[in-house]
């Protein structure tokens, strides 16, 4: 146990002192160090550093007050613990420094391992393992390389050119060739990189080593590849990384020796199985950065039964207690197996919802635990497309399926030229040997990642998974040159631009671009795959899933579709209407004539005509679409865009007029159409003669499409069946818009649906923030309100959407303006609050007012989980969105009712 504190702030726990649900304070890595060892697992003992400390320091850059004791004080125990003293030349402990925030960012901060060796100990480390110099040589220059690249800025290839000039000087390429003076010398010239970078000589003294080293990973918590991890996984800035002090335990000792990563179940299917690396007489760096092949886990059990069976007995240990797939770090020194670290996994999309069924059967958990473990983001990646292999493509190299997916694009061979190619809208792939945190621009911007060398614990690997992009790592058959920016394979050699194709579920690599097809998921979502009969375990976890999801949520799920196709679509994929259909489209293609003959129209019969000769075209359009929608309502809203945007553009009716004028044709139609597009043009369209303005503006435009609405619903349930059409006027502002609106309409509508028993509700969208904050007197008028967000957002923070999201949007990302565009996802605070005022005020003036949201925001995870909470009835979204709104409405409603049990 520590020694008592003697100041009241604590900045320091020992292993013993923490639990697993103190990741706040220890990061998760602390955390679940403590709780192994709570549990009674084998962890090397050690000493956790809160992140509080971390926020302090980065704070005013300089440990707070107290730390250097509390250090001293944990490091004194943790000595008298081992009978060995940090450093002591005859027989030192050695500690690693090991970053650990919260979430698990994999190899985005530091960690330096073996501190403490110095001249004179790193004899003594020699004594201790039995005279291996070798072994204590070995372990000091990796101490000096790590501690001068992560503490001292020393560039890194500096150290691999000295590894590299030593293993040329022996006439080797293997690291173990290297014999105890050969690593003598090169921990010489390791010094004198080191010097020579740093303006001083290499610390020495083991506490300075230490502190150094604590610094150095508080400071990683800023590093750029750290910054850009957490913007992309949208983990806050001001959390800050615990640090970890643990006495080192050693995996290169030799051949009875070795470490490895373990998964409880297969991260990438989520397969019940052994899942993991091992490499034999190696530290642990090794395996995660993929330099040397590993072996599977499974080889263990040949190597070391004793460690093996102890291995799989932790496992199952830790996967009970945390009811949840575990990865693992361990390392056996000498027939002796330590457990290094333990998380719950990441793991790819199927194996989420596979692992969550799993767990239901096991009675681990509960269907409600299930439904909260798995996500609408991952739900959308099972509806990914997969190849279609029924011809021609052979794989032309098998790697290991690291994070699933079918992705096809150009090749690049650097993280730079991804991001380049991409901003330039090409689908690519990066193709490296392996990563390493500096590639994670290059994996943000690329479709897929290949490498080929590394397993399913690689960074590579590690890091697509958890990004859910696709990515074949370990492609051994591969021979990349980076310098050429080529590969080749199967004697066929592939440089960048060309197009290749990845299939990270089977590792498979295909030259050229292959044909996809629907995933599994999306057939079980059309019905054209039953889950009950297949026995394809990730099909049926989903049914399981989505059926709770649907039992739990409260909310809705509409579609958006504007077509009978669409909108029959999102009815398999379990749409209960439609929230928006809109009208525009049917304006256009042949239409358009009928359309310039509107705008041109010079008397009250003209005009009429036009829109006569609409009408039954529309009801026609309406018919399908209620048909498609039997027995479910549809939003259908009336015409929207300014009436500009249905006329050729001016600089092609100038040139057509010009062009008509030098051959001395007729000209007359095409200088009213541009005369008409001029007295039309408009500063700022999306502010002007649109919406409701429209239909208050031109006489009987409105009205033929109440009038098309109606007729179709009457036809329909003529027919037999049943509509249930809502029609939405879109721009209101004014309840006296609506109203005006609504007295020609309601004369229409009672006149078309007779005794028909059809019934037609108006109501409008709320997308004009002076109709959020009207709404108690707009909803006098209207029998809905539909939020239109989109609008809404671009209006109530005065955005114009298509020129801000590339002029400066990027900026206030960087700048934490919004963490996320509120285009994507709502922006709860300031545009939620105009939803919630007009929620709380309609339904105050018309209790039972019905409440949904159309706008893009309608599909997006986080805000499904805004608008429950708002209470509305529903929301509506595009059709391949429906299955994640209705998953996330779901989940929004177990959390709501407090039964997380997590
Ligand atoms: P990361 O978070 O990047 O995985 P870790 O802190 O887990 O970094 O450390 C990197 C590697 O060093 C891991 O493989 C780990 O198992 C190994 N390692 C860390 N501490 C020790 C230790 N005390 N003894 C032996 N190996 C260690
Ligand atoms: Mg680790
Ligand atoms: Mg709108």
């Amino acid at each position: 146990m520590a020694a008592q504190e003697t100041v009241d702030h604590k900045y320091v726990y020992d292993f013993a002192e923490g639990n697993k649900d103190l990741k706040d304070l220890l990061g998760g890595k602390g955390a679940n160090l403590a709780e192994m060892t709570n549990l009674g697992l084998p962890v090397p003992p050690g000493f956790t550093i809160t992140t509080e400390a971390c926020k302090a320091y980065l704070a005013t850059g300089r440990e707070p007050d107290g730390l250097a004791d509390q250090i001293a004080a944990h490091l004194d125990a943790l000595e008298r613990g081992m009978g060995r003293r940090l450093g002591d030349p005859d027989d030192p402990l050695l500690v690693s420094v090991r970053s650990g925030a919260k979430f698990s960012m994999p190899g985005m901060m530091e960690t330096v391992l073996n501190v403490g060796l110095n001249d004179r100990s790193v004899v003594g480390l020699s004594a201790q393992a039995g005279g291996n110099d070798r072994f204590a040589w070995d372990s000091y220059r990796r101490l000096i390389q790590m501690f001068g690249k992560t503490v001292c800025d020393v560039p890194g290839e500096e150290f691999e050119h000295a590894l590299d000039e030593a293993k040329r000087a022996k006439g080797t390429t293997n690291d173990l060739d290297l014999d105890a003076d050969d690593l003598r010398g090169l921990v010489d010239a390791y010094k004198k990189i080191f010097a020579k970078h740093t303006g001083r000589e290499f610390p020495q003294e083991p506490r300075e080593q230490l502190d150094l080293a604590v610094r150095a990973v508080f400071e990683s918590w800023n590093a750029e590849r750290a910054i850009v991890y957490r913007r992309q996984e949208r983990i806050p800035a001001d959390l800050g990384t615990a640090v970890n002090v643990v006495a080192m335990v050693f995996g290169n000792l030799g051949p009875d020796s070795g470490t490895g990563v373990a998964f409880t179940r297969d991260p990438a299917s989520g397969a019940q199985g052994i899942y993991g690396d091992y490499l034999a007489n190696a530290q642990g760096e090794d395996v995660v950065a993929g330099i040397r092949n590993t072996v599977p886990l499974q080889e263990l059990e040949r190597i070391d039964k004793t460690s093996y069976d102890e291995l799989l007995d932790y496992m199952a240990r830790l996967e009970e207690h945390y009811r949840d797939l575990c990865d693992i770090e361990f390392t056996i020194e000498r027939g002796k197996l330590w457990m290094l670290q333990t998380r719950v996994g990441k793991r790819t999309a199927a194996a989420a919802f596979v692992i969550a069924g799993q767990l239901v059967d096991e009675g681990l958990i509960e269907l409600d635990e299930a439904l909260h473990r798995v996500n609408g983001a991952q739900l959308a990646q099972l509806m990914f497309p997969r190849f279609r292999l029924d011809h021609e493509f052979e794989p032309v190299a098998k790697g290991v399926g690291a994070s699933p997916g079918a992705a096809s694009g150009k090749v690049v061979f650097s993280s730079d030229r991804a991001v380049e190619l991409a901003a330039e809208g090409e689908s690519v792939i990066l193709v490296r040997r392996e990563t390493n945190p500096d590639d994670l621009n290059g994996m943000i911007a690329a479709k897929g990642i290949l490498t080929s060398r590394g397993g399913k614990t690689s960074h590579a690997a590690v890091v697509a998974r958890g990004m859910g992009k696709t990515c074949v790592s370990g492609a051994d058959e591969l021979d990349v040159n980076v310098p050429q920016r080529r590969f080749t394979v199967a004697g066929k050699t592939v440089t960048e631009g060309d197009v290749i194709s990845i299939d990270g579920t089977t590792g498979k690599v295909y030259l050229g671009e292959v044909p996809v097809m629907p995933s599994e998921v999306v057939q079980y979502f059309e019905g054209t795959l039953d889950a009950e009969q297949s026995d394809d375990p990730l099909v049926r976890a989903v049914h399981r899933i989505m059926t709770h999801a649907d039992q739990r949520r409260r909310l809705a799920v509409r579609t958006n579709a504007d077509t009978a196709e669409d909108a029959a679509r999102a009815r398999r994929f379990g749409a209960g209407g439609i929230g928006l259909c809109r009208t525009e489209h049917m304006f256009l293609g042949d239409r358009r004539e009928l359309v310039e003959r509107l705008i041109l129209a010079r008397s009250d019969e003209e005009r009429d005509a036009a829109l006569g000769a609409l009408l039954p075209l529309q009801r026609a359009d309406f018919v399908d679409i209620f048909k498609a929608m039997d027995g479910l309502p549809v939003t259908v809203r009336l015409i929207d865009p300014p009436l500009h945007e249905f006329l050729p553009p001016l600089e092609q009716l100038a040139v057509n007029v010009a062009v008509a004028q030098e051959r001395g044709e007729d000209v007359a139609k095409e200088e009213a159409l541009l005369a008409a597009v001029r007295r039309m043009h408009e500063e700022n369209p999306m502010l002007g003669l649109r919406g409701v303005r429209l239909g208050l503006v031109i006489p009987g435009l409105f009205a033929m499409q109440v009038r098309a609405i109606a007729e179709a619903a009457v036809a329909v349930v003529r027919d037999g069946g049943s509509a249930f059409p809502e029609i939405m006027v879109p721009l209101v502002g004014a309840v006296q818009e609506l109203e005006t609106v609504r007295a020609e309409a309601e004369k229409i509508i009672a006149e078309v649906v007779g005794d028909s028993g059809v019934e037609v509700l108006i109501g409008t969208m709320i997308e004009v923030p002076r109709a959020a904050l009207t709404a108690g007197q707009i909803a006098e008028a209207a029998e809905f309100f539909s939020f239109g967000t989109n609008d809404l957002t671009q209006m109530g923070w005065g955005f114009s959407r298509d020129d801000v999201e590339a002029a400066f949007f990027w900026r206030y990302l960087e700048l934490g303006i919004f963490g996320i565009s509120p285009f994507e996802s709502i922006d709860a605070e300031g545009v939620g609050r105009l939803v919630r005022i007009a929620a709380e005020e309609g339904r105050a003036a018309r209790p039972g007012l019905k409440l949904g949201v159309c706008g893009e925001h309608g599909g997006d995870p986080d805000s499904v989980h805004f608008f429950h909470s708002v209470g509305l009835d529903y929301v509506s979204c595009s059709p391949f969105r429906v299955p994640v709104a209705r998953l996330e409405a779901g989940r929004a409603a177990i959390e709501t009712a407090g039964s997380d049990s997590r």
